[in-house]
């Protein structure tokens, strides 16, 4: 995972907001600290962790907690947004509208930018038409091939020239052909250092390619040196973003992210892994919910949405708000549950649930079970169906005979529908706006958890 250990420091100072039996200024302020030490171990910069800790203490102690809300709700809330806002806030997604649209990187030795050119034109392939990539990294022996056999991998066009040593030369070279592509992506050559020479280099290409986005490729295990790289680069080629790559392998990158983005140029992906597949687009937000164990609602509403349609959910809904929960619903949510993937999955999506204590048995729905369920059903009066509790006794005999499973696993039928029940009490308890929200999307979830 990115950024484990920071994610793991601050889910557990969360944890600790969610079980404190009163939230006072005191435990605040020991949270802040907490938040503090997290930030500072993943070589964020001084002054921006304090800058962000007193904010977040500020709103935390002063600001009116919103109606519907619980003081610790709120809180962790702040630190949610707080942080959010601290790496970037809004993603900043590339729209390729013109043709061709050309993405040129630029960045230091070794940063990434060859790989990552590969990974941009895999990630494009189902966004844009025809993508084409062309080397004019002309210090790197090499350099030309590595790229051509990463355009093997993924069908990509490569061009380029072994031969030719003026970077300027190859592009006008190609300049024809390129116009045949929706997506050009320009590799360049780096420096160790941000060089005078680097610098006339790229203002050349960079003049002659005319850019729609210049993303600079920085590596994570910088930390915080990210910011004077940022700052250079932008001054000198006018970046219009970044890509943090080898964020899977560093404690730093919180350093590394939270330094772009004080800088004019924003994040725009992350690169966590050698392969072309590890890349992503950046965005605060959902990055933030998964650091945090908060679950990415956008990505659990999209899987929710292929496991339920709209009407089902309004529907069922309106039977959990009325209380009128019974074992069809169960046995109906159930299934949606299973075709959004394992349970304890789905739970790291949705906010606050990661840290829930789930029964066993709710996580587990397997396949037989349903199966079972759907005979015991089958085999229960209309009237039990809808009031389950009246299933005792005499009626488990009866049911068992009907439907050939051991009364045993009835009663488990019985209490597994009591737990949903009651954990769905809990949660009418609890911030019902944000749970009816959540609901109307996806009662099957609803429905297993309260
Ligand atoms: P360039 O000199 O900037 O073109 O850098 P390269 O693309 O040649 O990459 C340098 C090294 O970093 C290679 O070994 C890549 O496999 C590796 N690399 C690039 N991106 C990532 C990443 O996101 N994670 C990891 N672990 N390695 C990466
Ligand atoms: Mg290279």
């Amino acid at each position: 995972m990115v950024l484990e250990k920071l994610g793991e420091s601050l889910k557990a100072t969360l944890e600790k907001i969610a079980n404190a039996v009163f939230l006072d200024d005191k435990l605040i302020n020991e949270l802040i600290k907490e938040i503090q030490r997290a930030l500072l171990q993943s070589d964020v910069n001084v002054k921006l962790v304090f800058d962000l800790s007193n904010k977040i203490k500020k709103r935390a102690l002063e600001e009116e907690i919103p109606k519907g809300l619980t003081k610790k709700e709120h809180a962790i809330n702040i630190v949610y947004e707080e942080l959010a806002i601290f790496l970037g806030g809004v993603g900043h997604k590339i729209e390729i509208n013109k043709k061709p649209f050309k993405i040129m990187l630029v960045g230091l030795f070794g940063s990434g930018k060859t790989t990552t050119a590969a990974k941009l034109a895999n990630f494009f392939k189902k966004r844009a038409g025809r993508i084409a990539m062309i080397q004019l990294d002309m210090w790197r022996p090499a350099a030309f091939k590595q790229l051509e056999q990463l355009g093997k991998q993924i069908n990509v066009t490569v061009f380029g020239d072994e031969k030719e040593k003026d970077p300027v030369k190859i592009y006008k070279k190609f300049e024809k052909e390129l116009t045949d592509f929706d997506l050009v992506i320009i590799d360049t050559a780096g420096r160790d250092a941000l060089s005078d020479e680097l610098i006339e280099e790229l203002n050349k290409i960079n003049k002659i390619v005319n850019a729609d986005e210049r993303l600079l490729v920085i590596s994570a295990d910088i930390g915080q040196a990210a910011e004077k790289q940022a700052i250079a680069f932008h001054d000198t080629c006018n970046v219009t973003g970044v890509i943090v790559t080898k964020m899977e392998g560093t404690a730093k990158g919180g350093g590394a992210l939270s330094a772009c983005s004080v800088t004019k140029a924003p994040v725009k992906f992350i690169g966590i892994g050698e392969k072309i597949n590890d890349f992503e687009e950046f965005n605060p937000k959902g990055f933030v919910s998964r650091l945090l164990g908060m679950g990415d609602i956008e990505a659990l509403l999209e899987k929710a949405k292929d496991a339920i349609t709209e009407e089902e959910a309004g529907d069922m809904s309106k039977k959990i708000l009325k209380g009128e929960f019974n074992l069809l619903d169960l046995y109906d949510q159930m299934q949606a549950m299973k075709k959004m993937g394992p349970l304890s999955k789905v739970m790291e999506l949705i906010p606050g649930m990661g840290q829930l204590k789930m029964p066993k048995e709710l996580l587990d729905v397997q396949e037989g079970k349903l199966e079972k369920w759907r005979y015991i059903m089958d085999s229960c009066t209309k009237k039990e169906l809808e009031d389950p509790e009246l299933i005792s006794g005499e009626r488990i005999d009866r049911i068992a005979r009907g439907s050939g499973v051991p009364s045993k696993e009835i009663r488990e039928l019985i209490k597994q529908y009591r737990q949903s029940k009651k954990m769905m009490k809990m949660f009418k308890g609890g911030n019902m706006k944000n749970m009816e929200k959540l609901m109307k999307r996806m009662p099957g979830m609803k429905g297993m958890m309260g």
